[in-house]
Formats: C-alpha cells, structure tokens, sequence
C-alpha cells in the first residue's frame, strides 16, 4: 500500500480522525454512501462560484437568485445529485435549504464589496515537506492591509468555539500554498464562512508559528501514514463521526467485515479535471480583478464523514421569504 503521492487537507483530517476510515477512502478509493448535505454545499458553492465571477456591482441577491436558478438545472443533472435518489415531493425543501445557505451569506457579508482575486482557485505545493494540493473556495484581497485573505465557505452550522481550529486545519494549509506560489502579496488572514442553521463567520490572522504548526500536523500525519501503510496497520477510531462514516457497516469495530468490503467493494471513478497550468491569481493594483476560472480538479467526492442524508429539515429551518423564493430558485420538477 502506497500513500498517496499528493495529499489534500481533508485526507490529512481524516486520517487524523480515523486511519482505517483514511485507507478505505484515500488508499482503497472506496465509494462512499452519498451525501444530502455534501451535495448542497457543492450546490452553494457554485452559486457562490457564480456571483463572485459578476462585476461587484452585480453581486446582489436577485443575481444570486438567478445564478442558483441556473446552477440548479445543472446540478439535478449530476450523477452525484441523481445518486441520492431523492423523492419529488423533497425536492421543494431541499431548494429551500440551499436558498438559505446563499441567504445567509448575505447577511454574513456584502459579496459587493470583496475584492476577489480568485474563486475555486488550485494551489499546491510543499507543507511540512509532503507535496499537498487543494481548491481554495475564495481568495480575496484584504483592502486594509493589502494582504490576501483564504476564505472557505461551510454549508454546515458554525462549531462551538473548542471545535473551531481544529476545523481551520485547511484553510491553514491553503494558507501556505497560496503565501508559496503568490508571493506578491502576504496571506494576512484565513477565514471560515458557516452558512448553516447557526452561522457565523471564523477568522484568524495569519502568523509565522501557526503556519509552522500546521506544517508540523501535516509532517507528523504524514510520517504515521507511511508507517500505517508499510505495516499494513490501520487503528480504528470510534467516536461520534462513526455516525455518519461511509465503511460503518463493514468496520470491525462494529462487528463488521473488512475483508468482504476490500474484495468486493465498488471503488470510485477517478472524475478530476485535468489541472490548467495557466491558471493564476490575479493581482490588482486598484483594479477590480477578473475572477480565476475553474479549471481545476473537482475536490475527490464528499469528505469520509459527513452528516447523514437528511429526512427533513432541521429545526429552525423553515423557509423565510416569499415561495416566489423557491419556485425562482428552480423549476418545480427539478
Ligand atoms: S466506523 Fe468509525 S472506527 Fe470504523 S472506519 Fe468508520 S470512522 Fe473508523
């Protein structure tokens, strides 16, 4: 077994979280069982993707409105949308929890007045000495101090304070990719948007010892990776996440049979666009700047945990706003 030659912030968490749960993902490339809420934020990102790519001018509500309209007809088209088998009569609700999520990043900031220097933008590089690789949701420029800010949109709820850097893990790593291929401007900040049922918005100054210790949990995962994967010894480790783990089932922490998913599980279709060497940041000097285009790989399929598929919507999560809301959002049958 081999670790793989380029590393992402999710597999570096998820080996953290549980080394088995990372072979069988990372290693084994398994599928995984689809998820409800992965795909909505793969939704809202898009929309996000969408109205960052306007003029500033244009980033309102009602051109999100119609960028998600847009993007909705694309994304029923997805074989990880069609995958998840969902009734009609959901589908309304669904909407409107997307539709939220876009809302409630207008009330976190005015996308009208970030500078944007990039979205979905690829970076790789060197962390820690391990070749690591990613897509940064957003890179924009901090006016006030002319720096570069990693801004990662969550679809999920902001965690309470004792969850929150641990979270941060990957935009630390972005972080260090982007300070490493752009060097004309410092990253002065990362950030994390929650657009969730609590949202809220998570931001760190960037400083020399954070980035240093990130490097360190990239060095040190990545040293107990190789050792994992030359012994062939991979720890279980049960906790909460194993809710919503993909391999639960099979784990043998809960009785199941490892040996049966290995032989006989379906692996997953390796479906990442080739990367474009020309894509590139690009710098302002007072001007508004285009936004990068995507063209890098997709990130490979939802994380290894995730929240399950959901039967109905969270508490508190009723749709506000006229039903034109929804119907404007997507065709009724969509
Ligand atoms: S169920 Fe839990 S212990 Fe088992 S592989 Fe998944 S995360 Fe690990």
């Amino acid at each position: 077994m081999q670790v793989p030659l380029q590393l992402s912030p999710s597999s570096i968490s998820s080996f953290r979280t549980c080394p088995l749960a990372w072979r069988l993902d990372y290693v084994e490339r398994l599928e995984r069982t689809p998820s409800l809420d992965a795909n909505i934020g793969t939704f809202v990102h898009s929309v996000a993707e969408a109205l960052c790519g306007l003029p500033a001018s244009r980033r309102t509500i009602d051109e999100a409105r119609a960028a998600a309209t847009a993007a909705w007809a694309d994304h029923v088209e997805d074989e990880e949308w069609q995958a998840l088998q969902i009734p009609a009569d959901r589908i309304p609700q669904i909407k409107w929890r997307a539709w939220r999520a876009v809302q409630r990043w207008f009330r976190l900031e005015d996308p009208g007045a970030v500078t944007v220097a990039g979205c979905e933008l690829w970076v790789h590089g060197e962390v820690g000495g391990v070749a690591m690789r990613g897509i940064v949701d957003r890179l924009d420029v901090d006016e006030a101090t002319g720096g570069f800010v990693v801004t990662d949109y969550k679809t999920g709820k902001m965690p309470m304070s004792s969850y929150q850097e641990e979270r941060l893990f990957g935009v630390w790593v972005y972080a260090h990719l982007v300070a490493d291929e752009h060097r004309a401007r410092p990253v002065t900040k990362v950030r994390h948007l929650y657009l969730g049922e609590r949202p809220g918005e998570v931001v760190r100054d960037v400083t020399p010892d954070a980035l240093a210790a990130t490097a360190e949990v990239v060095a040190s995962t990545h040293q107990e990776m190789l050792q994992a994967c030359a012994t062939g010894e991979f720890e279980t480790r049960e906790s909460v996440l194993c809710g919503w783990c993909s391999f639960k089932s099979s784990c043998p922490a809960f009785g199941g049979d490892l040996l049966a998913l290995l032989a006989t599980g379906p692996r997953r279709v390796d479906r990442r666009k080739p990367v474009d060497e020309n894509q590139q940041v690009l710098d302002m000097d007072g001007v508004r700047p285009a936004v990068v285009p995507a063209v890098a790989p997709q990130p490979v399929g939802a994380p290894v945990v995730g929240p399950p598929v959901v039967a109905s919507p969270a508490a508190g999560e009723q749709p506000t706003g006229s039903p034109a809301d929804v119907l404007a959002l997507a065709p009724a049958a969509g």
